[in-house]
């Protein structure tokens, strides 16, 4: 059975380029630790820091400012702690972000907001609900800020529905008002052009695994005007701001894979964009079919398609699409392996039963074809189908089983 990977949005196929660049610092001269001061030391170091110089170049940003982490997780984590950190020198305490955020930068703000935190629990956060198409209005947010308030953070596109947020507009207005922008630009670098200067951003986050770089390399790019905070302490490397051996490998498939994503990005966006039409033309097919999110092209990301299918349980669909060989996602899966309510749908004023019939399925240009896209219309069709025909339908079985796997992960949080 030929598996049709629909959950590009999760992670990416990496690719020979970024592979070639990695094994090539693995096997080469350049394996070695850019710290040390020797001919090795040399290599890793200028392979290094010419990654650094192409990703700088590609997002439109200073060297200097582009600071390599373990994942995108990470730089969301350490552009919170650095608009907290400004705010505290500002006598700023509050902070404001959308309601649809990764888990990485909620969970980071319920720390900053937690009495028990590590970070003094003094700051005050507000979430700023999306419209029921997951778009955060600018209004919204500038309604939502203070006088002392110290960081805006707006993710530049949803991963869960795919809506392309202002976060020009959104950045102008905060700074105007003294705070500092972060953006998590996971979703769209690669994908989408981005131009970290022009717009004037202060924080911005990528992760090379969605953009078909390796999994495990983060960076956050961080203005000159911002005094990055320091999350992972230790030695000097990344400018003193993140301590850790150099992934020098990490930063070549990283720089690799995103000089080949911003080289292919008009073509692959018009390509992701037909078979992104081609997919929502073949739902209307299928009785009962929704599309989530904007309708405007210019206010999505091309490739996501958020999809509830009435009277379907995701979590019984997914199982029977696996079967199928149709890979996609419908959230992230909780300790007991049941799918957890998206946080992102309830924002946007879903019912969790609404909810609990969401699928994503996330092209990719690299990945998927037109045949992809017929095959997985005609799989959902029989699908829903026949989980309506079995009288299958909602309300199902609890969502939770009582009795979780022994063997399932200790606090495990599998996202
Ligand atoms: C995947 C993702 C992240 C996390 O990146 P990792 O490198 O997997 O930690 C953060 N934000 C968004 C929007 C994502 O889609």
């Amino acid at each position: 059975m030929t598996i049709i990977y629909l959950d590009n949005a999760a992670t990416t196929r990496t690719s020979v380029t970024a592979l070639d660049a990695m094994r090539e610092v693995y096997v080469g001269d350049a394996f070695a630790n850019p710290a040390s001061q020797h001919a090795s030391g040399d290599a890793a170091l200028r392979v290094l820091e010419s990654s650094r110089r192409r990703i700088a170049e590609r997002l439109h940003a200073r060297p200097s400012e582009v600071e390599f982490t373990s994942c995108g997780s990470e730089a969301n984590n350490q552009a919170l702690l650095t608009g907290a950190a400004y705010g505290e020198r500002e006598g700023r305490r509050h902070i404001v972000a959308s309601a649809i955020e990764h888990p990485s930068v909620l969970r980071m703000l319920e720390l900053l907001a937690s009495p028990d935190g590590p970070y003094g629990g003094n700051f005050e956060v507000t979430l700023v609900k999306p419209d029921a198409n997951g778009l955060v209005g600018v209004a919204d947010v500038k309604a939502a800020m203070r006088p002392d308030t110290c960081l805006v953070s707006l993710m530049y596109a949803n991963n869960e529905v795919g809506a392309v947020q202002p976060v020009r507009d959104v950045c102008r207005m905060a700074r105007k008002r003294g705070a500092l922008f972060h953006t998590d630009a996971v979703q769209v670098t690669g994908h989408l052009p981005i131009d970290f200067t022009r717009d004037g951003f202060d924080l911005l986050t990528l992760s090379a695994h969605k953009f078909h770089g390796p999994r495990g390399m983060g960076a956050l790019v961080c203005s000159h005007r911002v005094a990055p905070a320091s999350l992972v302490l230790g030695g000097a490397q990344e400018r003193g701001h993140r301590a850790g051996t150099s992934n020098v490998a990490g930063a070549a498939g990283m720089a690799a894979a995103l000089d080949e994503a911003c080289e292919k990005l008009e073509a692959n966006t018009s390509q992701v964009e037909a078979l992104h039409e081609r997919f929502v033309r073949g739902l209307a097919s299928i009785e009962g079919a929704h599309v989530l999110g904007p309708t405007e092209p210019s206010l999505r990301l091309p490739g996501i398609v958020a999809i509830t299918l009435d009277g379907v349980d995701h979590q019984r669909s997914l199982v029977l699409l696996d079967e199928l060989g149709i890979c996609l996602n419908a959230g992230s899966a909780c300790a007991a392996g049941a799918l957890e309510e998206s946080h992102v749908l309830a924002a946007m004023g879903i019912s969790s039963e609404v909810g609990r019939t969401y699928l994503r399925v996330s092209l990719d240009a690299e990945e998927n074809d037109e045949t992809d896209v017929d095959r997985a219309v005609e799989a959902i069709a029989t699908v829903a189908a026949r989980l309506r025909k079995q009288g299958e339908t909602l309300p199902a079985q609890p969502h939770v089983s009582a009795n979780p796997p022994s063997d399932a992960p200790l606090g495990g949080d599998a996202r």
